[in-house]
């Protein structure tokens, strides 16, 4: 028997073409049930849980590891807080939110970069550094500030991304020179003022996709100039 339209060779339990799709019609032939192949099924979701739980246990044995190393080859808890702290905050920013059922950027962009700024105070201390309180924790609270919108809005919106990115290089760009104040008034230093050239750079770029947003013939046109 042979598909009518195509041509293909077909079984005689196939109610219709595999390739494509036509219905066999025989007046008084109905299709068999035995299949010359096993029934399609379509393969089982592979369960995430149990990578983040591999992944989980290697992490607890690296730092495991690393804690008993150190205490046997120098006198304390030296290099062991770092790598400790770095597998807290990887396990924090990446594994964590794989054990809820749904991704909530309001949640997990925050808790982030709340692990970062632990790490960074925990650096700070251990090398008795003195510029966490007036450097990297405004920083990394104003990095987390502008991220954590953008990831919101973009996530409960889901329209007006050109709003939201614009907005987001403006204040990044309003970011840098603060940065470079900051850092003057940590360190020390002479003041150069290098964190207005990217201030003005990010503000162009901000301000031009919020006028692409705005004027509706402009962002018309450049959709068909790179065909989007
Ligand atoms: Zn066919």
């Amino acid at each position: 028997m042979y598909c009518v339209k195509c041509g293909v060779e077909l079984a005689d339990s196939e109610a219709k073409c595999p390739l494509c799709q036509t219905p066999v019609y025989l007046p008084g032939y109905e299709a068999s049930e035995d299949r010359p192949y096993p029934k399609f099924d379509k393969p089982e979701p592979v369960n995430p849980r149990g990578i983040y739980f591999i992944i989980s246990f290697i992490c607890i044995i690296g730092a495991v590891i690393s804690f008993v190393c150190d205490l046997n080859l120098g006198t304390g808890v030296s290099w062991s807080g770092y790598v400790i702290g770095g597998i807290l905050l990887f396990y924090v920013v990446f594994i964590l939110p794989g054990w809820f059922k749904r991704y909530n950027p309001a949640i997990f962009v925050p808790v982030s970069f709340a692990a970062i700024a632990l790490y960074l105070a925990y650096i700070d201390v251990a090398v008795r550094g003195g510029w966490f309180l007036s450097f990297a924790l405004p920083l990394t609270g104003a990095v987390a500030l502008v991220v954590s919108s953008v990831c919101i809005l973009c996530h409960y919106l889901k329209k007006g991304y050109l709003y939201i990115f614009g907005g987001a290089f403006v204040l990044s760009g309003l970011l840098c020179p603060v940065m470079e104040l900051l850092g003057y008034l940590t360190f020390g230093g002479p003041y150069i003022g290098w964190g207005f050239y990217p201030l003005i750079a990010l503000c162009l770029i901000g301000i031009m996709l919020i006028v692409i947003a705005i004027v509706k013939p402009f962002r018309e046109s450049l959709c068909r100039i790179f065909a989007i």
